[in-house]
């Protein structure tokens, strides 16, 4: 067993403990360690306590003492991305902004077949430094873990490309990629047949091929007007549950229907909800699947917000992503959204910060995160305040001075 390393004093260790998964949350809720310490060791958490008994406790163990006053967090969890892409929409952006419609856009050469041409284009060790780029980026913000999707490839080979470039670049990283297919991510416009053709290609052609080469065990389809009809979803996904895969959906972003079939299909989780009304709320929340809003396509296309607050009074579990992709979420900054989100919905600290650590472990299915105690993976951020609450009032601008991933410090801004 590697040597017990002892990390601490924080002023206040908030280990994200005995929350129920579903529902609202209030602060009150929150375990808070005052002068807390974690004990870790092979990269997992021993212990947590208070830090001058810890010591006392375990008198061999390594001392990282702090100097001034730190906030500890469990690693922030980003459970929907599409950071392996080629190209960039700045000019889309810019398009958007100044007026232009989807369809115009689309007719100058944007939108999200330029992305797929664009992907198509790289090479995977291109993909897989973009890749890299943007998770490391994403850890200095505390993200320890992140999903990434494929999706911009929309072919058998590409899609394999990408899921492999994903694959790779998560072992260049100290985080965790979660690698998801998004293969139905929309009809791709080359494609010789017919949209149901494309989706039984994948289910037999594609699914098999992943389920072999180990590239992911997570299936999304977009469900939308301009995507997959839920009938067209239906043995797509029947396919990929017969495989054994996790299911997740894109699902009422612009228009309801993609909810239902979530819930149907017992997805592990029903992300974007932005146009869900007190019908697919009501659903999801009688439901195991979780509830992921995306503040980042609201604030990158100006509309409105996943009606967060209503999910979770009526019991849903919540969980808050970045969708970092090139087209209508640009930012990549999941602290700073699940900040302004908490703002425009009323959530409450505990709530917002459940809904980018263990909540969102949920949301992947990812069991051994989320939270720090005993047996769980010791990842973590350090803030340096001496209140949690700064952290969310502060809407992203506080960054963490220390990330620490299995157990390794691997980001440190810290100035004693
Ligand atoms: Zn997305």
């Amino acid at each position: 067993m590697e040597a017990l390393q002892l990390i601490g004093p924080f002023k206040q260790l908030l280990t994200m403990e005995a929350l129920p998964l579903k529902g609202a949350l209030s602060d009150s809720q929150l375990w808070i360690i005052e002068d807390g310490g974690l004990l870790i060791s092979d990269g997992k958490v021993m212990a947590t306590g208070n830090y001058a008994s810890l010591k006392k406790e375990h008198p061999s163990a390594k001392c990282h003492e702090l100097t001034g006053a730190h906030v500890c967090l469990p690693g922030f969890i980003d459970a929907h991305t599409h950071i392996c892409f080629g190209g960039s929409r700045a000019n889309d952006y810019a398009l958007r902004n100044s007026g232009k419609t989807y369809l115009e856009i689309a007719r100058a050469g944007g939108g999200i077949w330029d992305t797929v041409t664009q992907t198509r284009k790289a090479d995977k060790e291109t993909l897989t430094k973009k890749t890299v780029k943007l998770a490391n980026r994403h850890l200095k913000t505390g993200v320890t873990t992140l999903e990434v999707k494929s999706g911009y490839g929309l072919s058998l080979n590409e899609e394999i490309k990408m899921l492999q470039a994903i694959q790779e670049a998560n072992n260049e990283v100290p985080s965790d990629l979660i690698p998801t297919c998004l293969a139905a991510h929309m009809f791709p416009k080359d494609y010789a047949g017919t949209k149901t053709e494309y989706l039984q290609e994948l289910a037999q052609k594609l699914l098999p091929k992943l389920k072999a080469e180990n590239l992911t065990n997570r299936i999304d389809a977009f469900i939308e007007e301009s995507a997959f009809s839920p009938d067209e979803i239906a043995p797509y996904f029947e396919a990929a549950k017969q495989l054994g895969f996790d299911i997740t959906v894109h699902a009422d972003q612009f228009s309801t229907g993609g909810s239902k079939v979530a819930v149907d299909f017992d997805a592990i989780s029903a992300d974007h909800l932005e146009a869900s009304t007190d019908i697919e709320i009501e659903l999801l929340a009688k439901s195991n699947t979780i509830a992921t809003a995306l503040p980042g396509a609201s604030l990158g296309l100006g509309c409105n917000f996943t009606p967060a607050r209503k999910l979770l009074d009526t019991g849903a579990t919540l969980a808050i992503a970045s969708d970092h992709n090139p087209g209508s979420a640009p930012m990549g900054d999941l602290l700073t959204q699940a900040a302004i989100l908490g703002a425009f919905e009323k959530l409450s600290n505990a709530e917002v910060l459940a809904g980018i650590t263990v909540r969102a472990a949920a949301a992947l299915g990812l069991k051994d995160r989320g939270k720090l105690a005993k047996g769980y993976l010791a990842d973590f951020s350090l803030f340096h305040t001496d209140n949690y609450q700064e952290i969310l009032y502060n809407q992203g601008n506080l960054k963490p001075c220390m990330v620490w991933k299995n157990g390794n410090l691997v980001y440190n801004k810290h100035k004693a």
